[in-house]
This record gives structure tokens, sequence and C-alpha cells, in this order.
């Protein structure tokens, strides 16, 4: 793969709105994707295995947690921080930012905001540095976009829970050490219960042969009769808004995360475009090229505008679901779409493991199904501006 040459684009001057924090943070997530992540990458991608010698290193740059309290071990940030975390992992590959994503929002927040005290002192700080991985378990074979639908369930058998059922498409499943599964009691409603790699009868099969996010390793949850302590329920928050939050968070941060895709895909477009020589010119120089560029360029000016102001609206506490899901679907829509233009403008080139552009391209089409697919987030808005349920 080429070195690593990415120069951030800020159009708008969009970083006189950052503070001396967010830069800092920024920076270092950058430098050490540049350092840790772009050299290893692709192979790692090509090879389909998620590199877990880059554990360590998302934890320094606090990545696990970006906004947890300290006391639990987490970087105690601004939502602004976390986004930017976000984004310069996913400039890297949408496959570690997913690993990162489910760890601080699918893992570390719900057992946070809906845990005990003594679930968040047990698992919280392990999680943040990196030590335990988690995953989180929502979707199953035949409940995707209507998770409400479950059928993994549990029935109280007076010590311990048992637990049955199987989830789908989970990411970091196949080496997590913790799982926050979402599973129906006997009244039909649902709750997080915290299940341990090692308890009898939960296993973790790998999901092989994807094209999309192959350096981030996904898998199943199976759960055969597992009996789950009774202390490893979260307590403080049931029903389909629990599960809902954690994704709001994650939600959020992947709209981060796709500008990112997209600043690498444009950036690595337009260095090409000045140094390809076609008819005797660089390509940049020709109209059709020069187009697509200012369309990216202009794209990815005002997801950067909406993503600021949604996370100035989260650091209030203001941001609404419906807010978040209208920049998770235009910004991955708009990477997705930066993606195939800038590969075209590689011409064959484009296609190759040289370049970032392919496997960004590959991995959006993950990222623009997961947490919400593009059809149900356009849903959610129609559903927010109407009051209208086109859901069903
Ligand atoms: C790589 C990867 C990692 C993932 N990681 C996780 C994870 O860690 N944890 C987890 O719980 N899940 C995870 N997922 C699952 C992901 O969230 C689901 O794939 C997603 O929610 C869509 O569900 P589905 O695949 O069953 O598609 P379906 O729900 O079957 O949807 C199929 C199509 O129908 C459309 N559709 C569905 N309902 C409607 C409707 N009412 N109106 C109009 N159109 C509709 C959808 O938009 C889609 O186009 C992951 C998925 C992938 C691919």
């Amino acid at each position: 793969m080429k070195p690593d040459l990415f120069e951030a684009p800020d159009y708008y001057n969009l970083d006189e709105l950052l503070t001396e924090e967010h830069k800092l943070v920024r920076s270092a997530a950058r430098e050490w994707v540049k350092r840790e992540v772009s050299p290893i990458i692709e192979e790692y991608a090509q090879k389909a295995e998620f590199p877990e010698q880059i554990i360590s290193g998302l934890a320094d740059i606090g990545a696990f947690g970006p906004y947890i309290p300290m006391e639990y071990g987490g970087a105690g940030l601004d939502q602004i921080s976390y986004g930017l975390i976000m984004q310069e992992i996913e400039r890297g590959d949408s496959g570690i930012r997913s690993t990162a994503s489910v760890q601080s929002s699918l893992v570390m927040y719900p057992i946070w905001k809906y845990g005990t005290e003594a679930q968040r002192q047990k698992y919280l700080p392990k999680l943040a540095s990196g030590e335990w991985m988690g995953c989180f378990g929502l979707t199953e074979p035949d409940h995707g976009s209507n998770p409400g639908g479950m059928t993994t369930n549990f029935k109280d058998k007076g010590d311990h829970y048992l637990l049955n059922g199987a989830k789908m498409w989970i990411s970091n499943a196949p080496f997590a050490q913790v799982a926050v599964v979402w599973a129906k009691d006997e009244s039909g409603r649902i709750h997080g219960l915290l299940v341990e790699r090692g308890m009898e009868g939960f296993t973790t099969p790998e999901t092989h042969n994807k094209w999309s996010l192959r350096a981030s390793s996904t898998g199943e949850l199976i759960f055969d009769n597992v009996k789950v302590p009774k202390e490893n329920l979260l307590p403080n928050k049931s029903g389909l808004g629990a599960p809902l939050g954690c994704l709001d968070s994650a939600r959020y941060g992947i709209a981060w995360g796709a500008i990112g895709a997209a600043m690498d895909c444009y950036d690595t477009a337009l260095r090409y475009s000045k140094e390809r020589m076609q008819f005797g010119k660089p390509i940049g120089q020709f109209q059709l090229q020069q187009k697509k560029l200012a369309e990216m360029i202009t794209e990815i000016t005002k997801a950067q505008l909406l993503t600021w102001r949604l996370g100035s609206l989260r650091n209030d506490g203001k941001a609404t679901s419906a807010q978040i899901s209208m920049a998770k679907r235009n910004n991955v829509d708009m990477a997705i779409n930066i993606a195939r233009e800038a590969r075209q403008m590689l011409g064959g080139m484009g296609i190759t493991g040289e370049y970032s552009i392919m496997r960004h391209s590959m991995n959006l089409e993950s990222v623009i199904t997961y947490e919400g697919t593009h059809d149900i987030h356009l849903l959610i808005t129609g559903l927010d501006i109407t009051g209208l349920n086109a859901f069903k």
C-alpha cells in the first residue's frame, strides 16, 4: 500500500469551532492511525482478520469510552472529541472504527447508564483499557430492522436466569469476553444481560465470507440453556428504548466516522488527480474530474457542519434520536457516493489495494446497513416530521 500522506480538508475553516482539547485529541488519533493502522490495514483486510495488536493503542487514544467518566477508566471527553476520534479511526478503516464504536457505545454505555455500581466497577475499567473486549447482541437471524420481534428469551429460575436464543451479525463476537445481550423476559419485556465467555452453553462462531468490514471480526452468539447470574441483569432500563438508547450514541459516532472515510477518499483522489497524466495533462485539469472533486468537497463540508452542530446539541443534552438518524443516513450516503466517484478517478489503480478507496467503498456497504439501514433512517425522519408511522 502507498505511504499514508493524508491531509484533512477543512474548506470552511471549521477548526475555528474546535477547542484546543478537540484538536489535541484529534491529532493524537490521526498520528496513531498513520503510524499503527495505515501500514497494516490492507494486509489484515485482505486476510479478513482483526489486528488484535492495535487494541492497546485504541485504548491509549481514548477510543474505548471517550465520554465515559474517568473514575471508570473512560477518557471523560465531550461529544465532539468522541466524534473526532471516530472520524480519525474510520479515516483509517471502518472496521477498526466499528470495534471501537461497539466497545464504547454499545457495551460501556449501557453498563454505565443502565448498570449497577458493582457492574460499572467490575467491567468499565477493563473495557476502557482493552483488557476485555465486548460485543452487543441485538440482531437475530429473523429480526434485523425489527428488533422488537426478537425471540431470544430468559426465564427466572430462582437463583439464576436461563437464557436461550441466537444473535447474528455481531461485531467483536468471536473474541469478546463479555456480551451485552438483549432478550425478553417471561412477560415479553426486553432487558439487557451481561453474558461472559466461558458460561456453559454460550458459543460465538465466526461469520466468514464477508466482502465488507473484512478487518472487523463478526460472529453469532448462541445461547443454549445458559445460566446467567441474577446480578448480570442491567436493572436501570428495560424495553426497546434501552438498546435504542445505545444505538443513538453509536449512530452519532458513525456520522463522524463516515466523514473520515469520505475525507480519505477525497484526499487520495485529489492527490492522484494532480499526479496522473493523460493526454499530456494532469487529469485534475479536466472539467469532468474537477466536477467530481468539487462536489466531493461540497458534500464533505456540509456533513462536517451538520455533524459539528449535532455534537454541540449532544453536549447540551438536546439532540433527538431523529436528528441523529438524519446525520447517520446523510453522512454514510455521502461517503459511499464519494468512495464510488473517487474510485473511478483512480481508473484501474482504484480497484487495487495500493490505495484505500476500494476498501472504504466495500466497508461502507456495511456501515449503510448496520445500526439502522438507509431506508429505516429515512422512515425515522418521515415519522418525525409527519407524526405518521410508515414502518408497518
Ligand atoms: C458487518 C455487520 C456488523 C454488524 N454488527 C452488529 C452488532 O454488533 N450487533 C447487532 O446487534 N447487529 C449488528 N449488525 C446487524 C445490523 O444492524 C442489521 O444487519 C441491520 O439492522 C439490518 O437488518 P437485516 O440485515 O436483518 O436486514 P432486514 O431488516 O431484513 O432489511 C432488509 C431490507 O428491507 C428494508 N426494510 C426492513 N424493514 C422495512 C420497512 N419497515 N420499510 C421499508 N423497508 C424496510 C431494509 O431497509 C433493508 O433494505 C451488523 C451487520 C453487519 C452487516
